[in-house]
């Protein structure tokens, strides 16, 4: 699906039943998928890729594979290699590997400061000089929605 697709609401419900299906039922309804869209900011929540260039997947942020509930508060958009690299990780454990390769989304330092985790503590640890170049205000990323 791409960013785009939100307008759509016949391809959104049929996202969210796909979606219901995957997960083995579930009540996920196709303004929670718009939401989830919207809050996105269009941009994967583990990279912060733009993902109205590229297709992204709604990711089970705590893996169904591990207990995680099939609910909107669970759910991130991903972009196809992160939710391919994350797959039935913990989102603990794929924070951690956001996080060294540069990663700072708003997800990313959420699950972080969750489990006590000092994301400048690791950078000095195991980053090399970050060679990204500053975001502008354009590329700030969206303020995290609780
Ligand atoms: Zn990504």
């Amino acid at each position: 699906m791409r960013y785009d697709d939100f307008l759509d609401a016949d391809s959104l419900a049929r996202y969210a039943a796909a979606l219901n299906q995957r997960a083995g039922g579930g009540q996920i309804q196709l303004d929670d998928l718009r939401h989830l869209i919207l809050d996105s900011g269009g941009r994967c929540a583990w990279c912060g890729a733009d993902l109205r260039r590229v297709d992204f997947e709604v990711d089970h942020v705590q893996p169904l594979a591990r207990g995680g509930a099939h609910v909107l508060a669970n759910l991130a958009l991903a972009c196809w290699p992160c939710n391919r690299q994350k797959a039935a990780k913990s989102p603990i454990q794929f924070a951690q590997e956001q996080a060294v390769r540069g990663q700072r989304t708003p997800l990313v330092l959420r699950l972080l400061a969750a489990h006590g985790l000092d994301v400048l503590t690791q950078r000095t640890l195991f980053d090399p000089p970050s060679s990204s170049p500053p975001l502008s205000d354009d590329d700030e990323p969206p303020p995290y929605r609780w």
